[in-house]
């Protein structure tokens, strides 16, 4: 085998715009000495964002897990928070920080979120909020979802980490719910380097969530809430700022990426790649199920794929509910999470970034057909 004379192919690579282009943008806080606290790029960002993405607000944040922990805390969330167990830690991981019990709730077989046909059976008099993920940027089932929440009087707050840009007939996705929570970190669609937000639909709301990054500041002498240090920095913003003039241009490289492996895909026996949905999608991942028709299991694929230099990821898995911390909730029993146990067991996340070559691509697909 000659793998050690081919390129490693990660299961994402950040693409990087043009370096020269980020010099006038250092220049324009070199000059300043404004680092941060809401610079003039952090507003410029904002104010890009809320444009591109087409949503009402945007605070930005450092990250989007500081993000999650403040959005719960504006809305003053409490008890417990019905959530799926098919995503990446952070999620529930934000639930804890408030003291929030996180109740599981199995996932769709098909788009592998939140199943909204089961999310009734988990609402107690504690219930106080609903926080689904839109998976790999495939839309939760949001009407449904919220409509649910209004009859029972829950809160919203969508994981939208991985939604960047993605609409639906009803527009950008990220206007569903309470609040939506973006991530901005360097595997996601787009980065600044570390990074995140939170769409909001009140100017009131913007500002309660500006202020609970900063502290909990209101003004130069008063303190009126316990905030943390959320605050993203010039340095990011700015990097945002250039990364957003390419990310119409990635998310398109992408498109042909996801195209490739469809077509290579579609003749191979026990693949199973999920749906495209009618849509505005970002082809954030590229996942596919490795179903029992395969000749190999996922993990044997897996340790395959990697000892030819390819690393493909299993999100998710474990679940969340699987970890030390939510194993020994009532909602982790894999009883109560069949289609997310069963996901969680095939699912294999291919290589996807725009500067991955067709011929890459070729590459991954003739490995897994190889078997
Ligand atoms: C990446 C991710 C996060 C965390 O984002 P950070 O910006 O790295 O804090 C949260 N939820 C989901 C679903 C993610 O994929």
């Amino acid at each position: 085998m000659s793998n050690e004379t081919k390129e490693v192919i990660n299961v994402t690579r950040p693409s990087m715009p043009p370096l020269g282009e980020f010099l006038p943008y250092l220049e324009r806080i070199w000059t300043s000495h404004i680092l941060t606290n809401g610079g003039p790029c952090h507003a410029q960002l904002e104010r890009e964002l809320v444009a591109f993405l087409g949503v009402k607000h945007i605070a930005l944040f450092n990250n989007a897990t500081i993000a999650l922990v403040v959005a719960l805390k504006a809305l003053g969330i409490q008890g417990e928070v019905i959530t799926t167990p098919f995503s990446f830690v952070a999620t529930a991981h934000s639930l804890l920080w408030n003291n929030i019990t996180p109740v599981f709730v199995d996932i769709e077989p098909d788009t592998l979120n939140l199943d909204p046909a089961k999310i009734e059976a988990a609402i107690t008099d504690r219930t106080t909020a609903i926080m689904p993920v839109h998976c790999y940027g495939q839309p939760a089932a949001a009407v449904a979802i919220d409509e649910i929440a209004k009859r029972h009087g829950l809160k919203v707050i969508y994981d939208a980490a991985h939604a960047f840009g993605v609409r639906d007939q009803n527009g950008s996705v990220l206007n569903y719910g309470d609040l939506s929570i973006l991530s901005f970190h360097a595997t996601k669609v787009f980065n600044t380097f570390e990074g995140g937000a939170i769409v909001c639909q009140t100017l009131a709301m913007k500002e309660h969530i500006d202020r609970l990054k900063n502290f909990g500041h209101d003004g130069e002498i008063r303190v009126i809430e316990t905030g943390i240090n959320g605050k993203m920095s010039e340095i990011n913003s700015a990097f945002g700022l250039l990364q957003l003039k390419y990310v119409d241009a990635m998310i398109a490289k992408r498109e042909s990426i996801d195209a490739l492996y469809r077509k290579g895909l579609a003749p191979v026996k026990g693949i199973e790649c999920l749906n495209v949905f009618e849509g505005v999608p970002n082809y954030a991942y590229f996942p596919i199920l490795v179903n029992s028709d395969f000749p190999m299991s996922r993990d044997r694929l897996y340790d395959h794929m990697k000892a030819n230099g390819v690393n493909p990821r299993r999100y998710f898995y474990p679940l969340i509910s699987e970890f030390p911390m939510y194993r020994d909730l009532p909602s982790s029993d894999r009883r109560n999470l069949p289609a997310a146990a069963h996901a969680a067991d095939r699912i294999l996340c291919l290589p996807i970034y725009p500067d991955l070559e067709a011929a890459s691509v070729q590459r991954i697909l003739d490995l897994i057909a190889q078997v």
